[in-house]
């Protein structure tokens, strides 16, 4: 998208594990370990170089958790920043050591091609942006790291998927709680067994939308945004249900509900409820809502213990407690940056050669899934899933 628009704030709302397993590395043979091994010697030099990183729409979530978090980065630093607000970008690059001559504007963005200092193009823009800048970064032969949710619909999602492809660059889905030291530890105590089978995950992610805030106007706008608080907020509650049963669902029943006359629901869903069917026996009870006070929780729910975490997935402050014989304890995590370990961990599968742990193919999965609890909520019946 490069119209005006774009670069006009006010008129913009209008116009529009180490758990889950790894995907196979695509290289084989002899050649293949010959790559992996000079890349490997490469990445673990101390002297190797970090990659560049170019951010692409400087907003709430890029400038108040990004940005910052660079600073925690071992293989990642901001080489270059793309946005429709000049003024403010130059002030960001100044602040953070980025070159004035690496500013670049929307239109401008596919002179990215001839900077060699940008490895990784970061899209975090409004979702209906992600399919075209991802493509575009690709087509300038950059690897990509796209926000949540991937895009509008599984067509965008393959597109994506298959730029990617065609480039030869790695593309990831910044899905951050997948490296958020709690979440690790529920998905590495429910693989061990500390809580024998599990059979529940309940996951609930709300918060109340507020379309004073400018990062909230293009949310509650459809074309802008694809949907309401599934797509934006639900998709933890998924992502929870998914990585803790390290399963697909089968089967998704959903409801939608908006409170009447809210001017905020006229074009997407206040609040969501959906469950999902795994294969093995296990059951997800999850929910999102735009329309209430912030909860960011769920329960795992296990023959023989539970794990509650709550907060599960705010930016920092998560605890996990761990029930067995009904008592529910603390349980210690030393905490990481949530965001420089997501950053890192894609420059580090560049530098190694290696599929990131949520490559494209999540999040066209996640897109699937919402597809389908849309439908199952208009259809009032459940949906399966192939
Ligand atoms: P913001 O609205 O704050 O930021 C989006 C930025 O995109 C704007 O500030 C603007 O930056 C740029 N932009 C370009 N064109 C437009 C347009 N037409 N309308 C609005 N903005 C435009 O949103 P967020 O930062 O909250 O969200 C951005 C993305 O990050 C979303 O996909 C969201 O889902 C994701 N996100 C992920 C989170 C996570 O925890 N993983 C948390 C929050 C958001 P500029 O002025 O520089 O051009």
């Amino acid at each position: 998208m490069t119209d005006s628009s774009d670069r006009d704030p006010s008129r913009r709302v209008f116009v529009q594990g180490t758990l889950l397993a790894a995907a196979a590395a695509t290289l084989s043979g002899a050649a293949c370990s010959r790559k992996r091994e000079s890349a490997k010697v490469a990445a673990e030099s101390p002297s190797t170089p970090k990659l560049g990183w170019a951010i692409v729409g400087l907003g709430k979530f890029a400038t108040e958790q990004l940005l910052p978090a660079f600073q925690h980065c071992q293989r990642s630093r901001l080489a270059a920043f793309v946005s429709g607000s000049p003024d403010k970008a130059k002030r960001l690059a100044g602040r953070y050591g980025v070159d004035e001559k690496a500013v670049y504007g929307y239109e401008t963005f596919d002179k990215l091609a001839q900077d060699r200092s940008v490895d990784v193009v970061y899209v975090v823009l409004p979702n209906s942006m992600h399919a075209e800048y991802t493509q575009r970064a690709f087509r300038a032969g950059k690897h990509v790291m796209c926000e949540k949710p991937m895009a509008l619909n599984e067509a965008e999602c393959s597109a994506m998927i298959a730029a990617g492809k065609a480039a030869g660059k790695r593309l990831m889905i910044a899905y951050r709680a997948q490296f958020e030291p709690h979440n690790r530890a529920a998905i590495e105590l429910v693989r061990a067994g500390e809580l024998g089978r599990v059979k529940l995950v309940i996951a609930d992610h709300c918060r109340t939308i507020d379309p004073k805030e400018p990062a909230d106007q293009w949310r509650i706008r459809r074309a802008m945004s694809g949907g309401g608080s599934l797509v934006d907020i639900g998709i933890y509650s998924l992502q929870a249900a998914r990585y803790i049963f390290g399963e697909e669902p089968t089967e998704v029943s959903a409801q939608l509900a908006s409170t009447p006359n809210d001017p905020r629901f006229m074009e997407v869903e206040e609040s969501a409820v959906f469950s999902l069917r795994f294969p093995n026996g296990g059951l997800a009870n999850c929910s999102s809502s735009y329309g209430t006070t912030n909860v960011k929780r769920y329960r795992v729910i296990g023959e023989k213990g539970y794990a509650d975490l709550d907060p599960a997935t705010s930016y920092e402050g998560n605890v996990l407690r761990v029930a067995k014989d009904g008592k529910p304890e603390p349980r210690e995590v030393p905490t990481t940056n949530q965001f420089a370990a997501e950053i890192d961990h894609l420059s580090e599968c560049i530098q190694l050669g290696k599929e990131p742990r949520t490559p494209g193919e999540e999040g066209l999965r996640d897109v699937r899934i919402m597809q389908a609890i849309y439908a199952s909520a208009r259809e009032g019946k459940a949906v399966k899933l192939a």
